[in-house]
């Protein structure tokens, strides 16, 4: 029964997040600049936070920090040059409110149609394809994940596939470069 909910949570995820790539297609022309940004080990530093106890979930994800640098060098330039930001992250449609509210309180520039939740890193793929048809799409996220094991791991098939649609990517090592923060931590 409980697969049963999940399994409908995430058609219902995936045909919201469907819906919310036909709306930045119509709010957006040909060539205009798309700038596309995973949330965690992206923009903010999550996998540490698996580390430490914390009450719930929901309080995990909202008092994650934002990586050193990442707003100031991808965010900021791309809001001031006025390229539509969309967030596209893997993590599961009931936690869209907190997500949502995290992005807003540390200054990032989110509206409703532009925080897209999937179910799976796989997701991402045909959507990001989407966006990617007729504007210049540079995508930020480091699909990677098990760094608590001391570890990273990637999605491989997942970045190989996105080698197949046009668009920048940038990865796992980029982010790192940008935020000095790989797996090391004090
Ligand atoms: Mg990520």
């Amino acid at each position: 029964m409980r697969s049963l909910v999940r399994r409908a949570v995430e058609a219902l995820s995936l045909a919201l997040a469907v819906f919310q790539i036909t709306l930045i297609r119509s709010f957006t022309r040909r060539g205009d600049a798309v700038v596309v940004l995973d949330i965690d080990n992206t923009l903010a530093d999550a996998w540490p936070s698996f580390l430490r106890p914390y009450d719930s979930h929901r309080a995990r994800l909202a008092n994650l920090e934002v990586l050193p640098n990442i707003k100031e060098s991808v965010h900021d330039p791309a809001a001031r040059d006025g390229a539509t930001i969309v967030y596209l992250s893997h993590r599961n449609l009931w936690e869209w409110p907190v997500t949502y509210q995290w992005l807003r309180t540390h200054g990032f520039v989110v509206r409703p149609d532009r925080l897209v939740l999937v179910p799976s890193a796989a997701a991402k793929v045909p959507l990001v394809r989407r966006i990617a048809e007729g504007r210049t799409v540079t995508m930020w996220d480091d699909l990677s994940y098990g760094h608590e094991t001391g570890e990273v791991r990637f999605y491989d098939d997942v970045i190989e596939s996105l080698a197949g649609v046009s668009l920048t990517y940038r990865g796992w090592a980029d982010i790192v470069g940008l935020t000095g923060r790989g797996l090391e931590r004090d």
